[in-house]
């Protein structure tokens, strides 16, 4: 029998599935429209500007992901161009600079410039890509090889290389010839889910709650472990809060397992 959960992912997050919404969420009021509406056009641009997204892939970590995903489009505004040779021409201390300004553009400003500059080298120098990041997802390749080819940026780790051929999957409507490899990308939001749900066990060590989480996703979809990872994301963010759950609006409502305990600890109270 399918899980509820994989039948609501298989629903709402399929191939395409998420071609008209924004990488960057209007959660935050860190940026005005008109930067969001250009900052997603940069992001959307991938034919022209494909190392855009590898690029804000790569700065996905240590921060909430809309000050991950502004990044390319502040550098854009600083150089004027977005174009990869321009990229190229710039100095990691040009881009420790600009990630270090009045206001830092990450929580490890330098560490991410240093990223974000190895990047670009490596896009540029790399004979396989050649200027051209859309190489590492172009003809249909299996999932495991783009997973493999992004590991191979500095500063990509699992999670970052699971989430990107997830995110182009969705986001972007590129296919793979096989998605078993694209394992869920644990973070604090899904891991919370998984355990509130009662597909995971609460542990104290972090590392073991990630790979708890891998095994269960796993488990759930082997053909595609990863197809839950934007759903429990936004479910995560949006509305399981550590503290304060907001169940009622929650589309997990009728088969998470805290929902479950609870209505059963209410019935047991008035036995
Ligand atoms: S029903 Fe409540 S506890 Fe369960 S996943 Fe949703 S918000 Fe979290």
């Amino acid at each position: 029998m399918v899980h509820p959960l994989i039948q609501l992912a298989k629903e709402q997050y399929y191939l395409g599935s998420h071609l008209t919404h924004s990488l960057l969420t209007s959660r935050t009021n860190a940026h005005d429209n008109e930067f969001k509406t250009e900052a997603d056009r940069l992001l959307n641009n991938i034919d022209e500007f494909p190392h855009a997204f590898v690029l804000a892939c790569l700065m996905d970590t240590s921060v909430d992901a809309d000050v991950a995903w502004a990044i390319p489009y502040k550098v854009k505004q600083a150089l004027g161009s977005f174009e990869i040779n321009d990229l190229y021409k710039v100095s990691r201390d040009e881009y420790i600079d600009m990630f270090n300004g009045e206001k830092k553009w990450h929580r490890y400003p330098a560490r991410n410039a240093g990223f974000f500059f190895e990047a670009v080298q490596k896009i540029v120098e790399n004979t396989f890509l050649n200027r051209d990041a859309s190489r590492i997802w172009a003809g249909k390749p299996d999932a495991q090889d783009v997973i493999l080819r992004f590991l191979d940026f500095k500063g990509c780790g699992f999670k970052i290389a699971n989430m990107a051929p997830n995110l182009l999957y969705r986001y972007y409507g590129v296919e793979f010839s096989d998605y078993s490899s694209i394992d869920i990308a644990p973070d604090i939001h899904t891991i919370r889910v998984f355990q509130r749900l009662g597909l995971t066990p609460y542990a104290e060590d972090h590392e073991a709650t990630r790979i708890y989480t891998i095994c269960a996703a796993r488990d759930l979809n082997p053909d595609f472990p990863g197809i839950v990872d934007g759903l429990c994301w936004e479910v995560g963010r949006n509305y399981c809060n550590p503290r304060s759950p907001k169940c009622n609006e929650c589309p997990f409502t009728d088969f998470c397992r805290k929902q479950v305990v609870r209505k059963q600890n209410i019935w047991d109270k008035q036995d």
